[in-house]
């Protein structure tokens, strides 16, 4: 991790980003471009597919993670992702929390800091537990360690179970082919079994 007092107050920032309702990749490729505005050298992850985790039975996710400098406070970044969310209309069944959404946004790290309010918890508390958030990280710093204890994130993405985490490549995207079509090339077994 890069120590906040040599990049003049700015902070490097970790974010998660995830939908499984209405053109993911879309969504999650302009959310990613529209956090450009507040961190600086934005770079965004690759984009994969992944199982539902919790409530089980709806379409498969599409989850990316993007990285960048801010000089944002962490609830002035907190702020700032909820009105992309919104801009990019999350919505939710009340009566599914962890349902189906166009675009669910996390701060996953704040430099070092460790952030416990009401409202914002970072490192986000679930992260170590979901593959769909670590291997996104690790693929942008496979070396970064977890703030406070220092145990490297790959050792956590390491010890978790199999989870569903299929790789879709971020410079091969066509529009002229379907998910399911590229998800087959990929050969993903889930990806047709799941189409509803
Ligand atoms: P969810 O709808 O499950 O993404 O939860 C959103 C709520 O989680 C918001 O009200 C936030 O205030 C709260 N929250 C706590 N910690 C974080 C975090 N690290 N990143 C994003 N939201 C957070």
């Amino acid at each position: 991790m890069i120590d906040i007092k040599e990049y003049g107050g700015e902070v490097w920032v970790y974010l998660g980003l995830g939908s499984n309702s209405g053109d993911s990749e879309v969504t999650i490729r302009q959310a990613a471009l529209e956090t450009g505005s507040f961190l600086r050298e934005m770079v965004l992850s690759s984009i994969y597919r992944t199982l539902p985790r919790d409530d089980e039975n709806q379409p498969l996710f599409q989850n990316a993670v993007c990285t960048g400098l801010t000089r944002k406070s962490p609830l002035e970044l907190l702020m700032l992702v909820q009105a992309i969310e919104k801009k990019h209309g999350r919505r939710r069944d009340p009566h599914r929390p962890k349902g189906p959404r166009t675009l669910d946004i996390d701060i996953l790290l704040y430099g070092n800091e460790i952030i416990s309010r009401e409202n914002l918890v970072v490192p986000h508390p679930r992260m170590t537990e979901r593959k769909f958030a670590l291997v996104p990280m690790l693929e942008l710093d496979p070396l970064l360690k977890e703030p406070g204890t220092g145990i490297f994130y790959a050792e956590y993405a390491r010890s978790l179970e199999a989870q569903g985490i299929y790789y879709i490549s971020l410079n091969h995207y066509s529009t002229t082919l379907s998910w399911e079509d590229r998800a087959e090339g990929y050969g993903s077994k889930y990806g047709n079994k799941r189409k509803q």
